[in-house]
């Protein structure tokens, strides 16, 4: 048994420890022998050897283009395929293996519903709302699409502590509310949203709802079915699997009406010169070979979260949130974005006064701390905060209570200097 499996999952606190060797990259040094850590986890999360394995063994032994071919290695790599597909339905507590669609990503998953429901009836007068604290992903396309059919898109306002004004709700459904797109948890500011009472206010309207839970499926147990939504998307490669791979979650009902958004082989069941017949979901939306090798690590990647356990790696990031929280606020001149520690997950984003986002990331990083710094694809949300950019530190199952203890305290030296 790996020794992070060992115990149980009602232990209050558990040791990253041991996992880190299972991360090679963990253990690398940047500038001058300086020890990483790796603070960008909100961006893209590191590979454990499991996952560098599972898709090694796959280009060495099984690869070959999936339900296309009845020779040996076609079969193995579509019932590779097809297991992965298996694996996120159950790791989601998706209903039937058929909801799950694979995509390139979060971005890519919320583009396919934007284009396909501008097909499929939305309109002009028609509304769209998102909130002010979305990933530019979950804006442009609905922009691109209200721009396209004449809706208007409308912003559900965040709070001065970086919580969504719930008590405004109220203000923006309507019977014209056609969808709902909100995040389940802020890039930026970490507040984790009260997904399900979203939804049940959305769906009094009659609106279509989808939730990115980009930031969400990695760092705590995810049920799609109970959240009641029609379409949840996330990305592979922000829980430990490669680029390439996300996946777009629908009830099977709206996948099953909503029209293709890419044409091409796979997606159809005959095509003649006059036209086609498109297939059921989900191959009616995996237009061209897929991501083959990337579903097999997402595959590796889920099993190993689950062999630690959701709920294991959310309260450790709590704790981490909690200590790094606690020593940053203690910091003259840094200014947390963002609710209390027990509303948010483990993302810190912060300003200092006088000193700039930009030099003092650079600063931080000749030292050996990776965090990133800018907008975080977020600008609506910085200028309802009115700072022009941040740095964000993001956490993940792999850091330690002395990696933000060593953060802190070279986080007040290098704002020291630059001042
Ligand atoms: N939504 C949220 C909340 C994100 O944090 C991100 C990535 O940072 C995205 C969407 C876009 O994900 P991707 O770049 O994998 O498509």
């Amino acid at each position: 048994m790996p020794n992070h499996a060992k115990g149980t999952r009602s232990e209050v606190s558990w040791d990253p420890n041991s996992i880190r060797d299972d991360f090679p990259i963990l253990a690398r040094t940047v500038h001058r022998e300086r020890p990483l850590v790796f603070f960008d986890n909100a961006a893209s999360t590191q590979h454990p050897v499991a996952v560098l394995d599972a898709m090694d063994a796959c280009y060495r032994r099984h690869y070959a283009n999936v339900h296309r071919g009845v020779h040996r290695l076609s079969q193995e790599a579509s019932d590779a395929y097809d297991a992965a597909r298996a694996r996120v339905a159950s790791f989601v507590g998706a209903e039937r293996v058929d909801e799950i669609v694979f995509v390139a990503g979060t971005t890519m998953a919320i583009n396919l519903v934007a284009r396909s429901m501008g097909e499929s009836g939305i309109g002009a007068g028609d509304e769209i709302l998102l909130t002010e604290m979305e990933h530019h992903s979950n804006i442009v396309p609905w922009q691109q699409l209200a721009a396209r059919c004449g809706a208007r898109v409308r912003f559900l306002p965040i709070r001065d502590d970086g919580t969504l004004a719930l008590e405004r709700l109220g203000e923006f459904l309507s019977p014209r509310t056609r969808i709902v797109a909100f995040t389940a948890v802020s890039n930026v500011v970490g507040t984790i949203n009260p997904v399900t009472e979203l939804v049940a206010r959305a769906k009094q309207v009659g609106a279509t709802v989808l939730v990115d839970a980009a930031q969400h499926v990695p760092h705590d147990r995810t049920d799609v079915r109970a959240w009641g939504a029609d379409f949840v998307v996330f990305s592979g490669h922000k829980m430990l699997g490669p680029t390439g791979i996300g996946v777009l979650w629908g009830r099977y009902d709206r996948l099953e009406s909503l029209p293709p958004f890419l044409g091409g082989g796979s997606m159809i069941t005959e095509v003649t010169t006059s036209g086609f017949v498109p297939n059921l979901p989900p191959a009616k939306f995996e237009a061209g070979t897929p991501p083959i090798v990337e579903a097999v690590g997402l595959h590796a990647a889920i099993d190993y979260l689950e062999s630690i356990g959701l709920e294991r790696i959310a309260r450790h990031e709590a704790e981490l949130t909690s200590r790094a929280i606690d020593a940053m606020s203690a910091i003259d001149g840094v200014r947390i974005l963002g609710p209390k520690a027990e509303q948010r997950a483990g993302i810190v984003s912060f300003v200092v006064d006088g000193v700039s986002s930009q030099d003092l990331c650079v600063f931080l990083d000749l030292k050996g701390f990776a965090l990133r710094n800018g907008h975080h694809c977020a600008m609506p949300l910085h200028e309802r905060l009115g700072v022009p950019s941040s740095c964000r530190a993001s956490f993940y199952l792999y850091n330690t209570l002395a990696e933000i203890d060593r953060f802190a305290t070279t986080l007040r030296s290098e704002i020291d200097r630059l001042r």
